[in-house]
Formats: structure tokens, C-alpha cells, sequence
């Protein structure tokens, strides 16, 4: 079971160092495909493991910078502390932005984790934004806030990343079918192309369907890229790239890969809700 699972997992994770993540990166390069660097972890609980983890995303900048490979960074914010002091996660992420800024002046993304943070990640994404205009946030299609959100986030220069949704979220707050949380996928997309503001946005999804609807919204706006995750739908990001459309892949590293997806193929076997979930939740 382990040497399957390490198999399976290695075609997802770039490895455990921070130059096992860069050189994943530049091989996706190679083939046209941005990178979009994170270091695995989540529910960060001290105040020392979320320092070592900020110096990390330095070092990590500092890194691309360097070998010039493009890449950006994607970082959850109970990485930062946002369970345990929501200001602090603030500072972390003001802190990475300015090393983000000064380093080749790359771009930033916070992902969204479960619902009881979202609130406290939309106002960290809002107060970051207002001195950081190169940053962006995940907003989760299953939720049905979400419009919401988007309406409130676009007119402020949000950037945002289009994502399903990964967490098991209540049905009180969130659609459950593969149907509703499509439809809601298109309508919000169709609202990122529409917007007036022109801001950039990503199509993160590896479902064929939704593909061709940004494809098809994309003729009259093109200030957009498709992120999808290493290991996944390569076949469909080589045409995208040689269609000409912007791709970016969501490349994880760090030394908790194999603790977190073992923990993750105990829960569930199928293999894209194992990947999904080894990246997104707890
Ligand atoms: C770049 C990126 C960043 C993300 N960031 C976040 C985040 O911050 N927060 C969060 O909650 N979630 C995040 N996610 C995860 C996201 O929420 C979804 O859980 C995940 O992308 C799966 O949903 P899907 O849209 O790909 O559709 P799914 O319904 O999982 O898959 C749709 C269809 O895609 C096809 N497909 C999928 N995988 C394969 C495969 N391996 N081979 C062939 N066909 C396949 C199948 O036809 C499948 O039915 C992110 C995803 C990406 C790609």
C-alpha cells in the first residue's frame, strides 16, 4: 500500500525541499505552464512554526527570483496564524507581500480554507489588497455567499481564483450537488468575465465543461489564466497551452507531504478527492 500510495502521491507533490518545488516549477515551464509554488502545511497552532514558515516563503521568493523560474505563491492563512491571532496572520502576509514585491515583483494568492474562516480570510484579503494590489484570493463556487462575495470584492480590485470548493461544508451554507455547484461555477464565472473592472481572474477547475465555458466567455475577455493542479488533466493543459491560453499549476512541497496524504488516503480512496483534500483540508 505505501509504495503505491508514494507512487500515486509523487505525481502531485514536487518532493520536500524548496528546490524540489523549483524544479518541478521550471519543468512545468518547459512545457508553457506558469507554476504556482505552496508549501504544504495547515493549522499552524505556534508562534514559531508560523515564523519558520514565513521565512520559508522568503527563502521560497528568493528562490524563484534567482533561477528565474516563473512562479507564483499560494499560501493558506492558518499557515500564518489566522486561528490564533487573525492580526498577526496580517502581518505575515503584509510581510511576504512586501518580499513578494521586491523579488521580480511577483504576485501572491491566499487560498480559502474551510467556512469558519472564511469571513476572517475575505477581511485579511481585503486589507492586504489595499497596499498589495498584486494579490488575489480563492472563493469557493459551493458556498452560497459567494456571489456575494464576488460582488463585493470585484468593485475593490480583487483578484480572484475560481474554485468548486473542497471542504465538507453544511448544507445550510453550501450546495451539495454536482449540478448546483456547477451551475453556481458557471454563473460566477460568467460574472468574472463580465465584470466592468477588468480585473484579473483564474478558472481553477479540471472539469472539461467548465473549461469550455471560460473558453467560450473568454472572447470577449481575455485578462485570465487556467490554474489546475500538478498531476492532473495534463492532456488538458497542453491544449490549453497550445490554444494559446495562459496555465498555471498549483505545484505543493514540504516535508508534511507524506503525513498528510497518508492521512488523506485512510479517509478516502479515490484518487482526485484524496488529492484534493491531501491539499485543501484538514
Ligand atoms: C489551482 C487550484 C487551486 C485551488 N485552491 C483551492 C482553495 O484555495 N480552496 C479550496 O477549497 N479548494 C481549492 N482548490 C480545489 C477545488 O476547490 C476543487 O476541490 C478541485 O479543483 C476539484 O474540483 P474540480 O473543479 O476540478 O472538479 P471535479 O468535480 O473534482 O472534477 C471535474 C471533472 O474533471 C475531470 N477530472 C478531474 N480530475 C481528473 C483526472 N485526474 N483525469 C481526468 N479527468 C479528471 C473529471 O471529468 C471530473 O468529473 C483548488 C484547485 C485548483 C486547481
Amino acid at each position: 500500500m505505501t509504495g503505491f500510495f508514494v507512487r500515486v502521491a509523487r505525481q502531485w507533490i514536487a518532493g520536500e525541499m524548496l528546490d524540489d518545488g523549483i524544479e518541478r516549477a521550471k519543468k512545468s515551464n518547459s512545457k508553457g505552464i506558469l507554476g504556482l509554488l505552496n508549501l504544504l502545511g495547515e493549522d499552524i497552532k505556534s508562534k514559531t512554526q508560523v515564523k519558520d514558515t514565513v521565512s520559508e516563503y522568503s527563502r521560497l521568493l528568493e528562490r524563484i527570483a534567482q533561477s528565474k523560474v516563473s512562479s507564483q505563491i499560494s499560501i493558506k492563512p492558518t499557515q500564518l496564524g489566522l486561528a490564533f491571532d487573525p492580526e498577526y496572520c496580517l502581518q505575515n502576509y503584509q510581510k511576504i507581500a512586501e518580499d513578494s514585491k521586491s523579488y521580480s515583483d511577483n504576485f501572491l494568492w491566499v487560498d480559502m480554507e474551510g467556512s469558519p474562516f472564511t469571513q476572517k480570510t475575505i477581511d485579511l484579503y481585503k486589507q492586504i489588497l489595499a497596499k498589495y494590489p498584486k494579490t488575489g484570493i480563492a472563493i469557493q463556487a459551493y458556498l452560497k455567499r459567494s456571489e456575494r462575495d464576488l460582488r463585493e470584492l470585484l468593485p475593490l480590485g480583487a483578484k480572484v481564483r475560481l474554485v468548486k470548493g473542497a471542504y465538507n461544508e453544511p448544507a445550510e451554507i453550501a450546495m451539495k450537488t454536482k449540478k448546483e455547484i456547477s451551475e453556481n461555477y458557471s454563473k460566477l464565472t460568467r460574472i468574472l468575465f463580465e465584470d466592468p473592472g477588468r480585473n484579473f481572474f483564474a478558472v481553477a477547475t479540471h472539469d472539461g465543461k467548465l473549461v469550455d465555458v471560460a473558453k467560450e466567455l473568454s472572447r470577449d475577455n481575455a485578462n485570465f489564466e487556467f490554474e489546475m493542479l500538478m498531476g492532473v488533466r495534463d492532456r488538458l493543459k497542453a491544449e490549453l497551452v497550445q490554444d494559446k491560453f495562459q496555465v498555471r499549476e498549483y505545484i505543493p512541497y514540504g516535508p508534511e507531504w507524506f503525513a498528510y496524504s497518508m492521512r488523506r488516503l485512510r479517509e478516502k480512496r479515490s484518487n482526485i478527492l484524496l488529492l484534493v483534500r491531501s491539499l485543501f483540508s484538514s
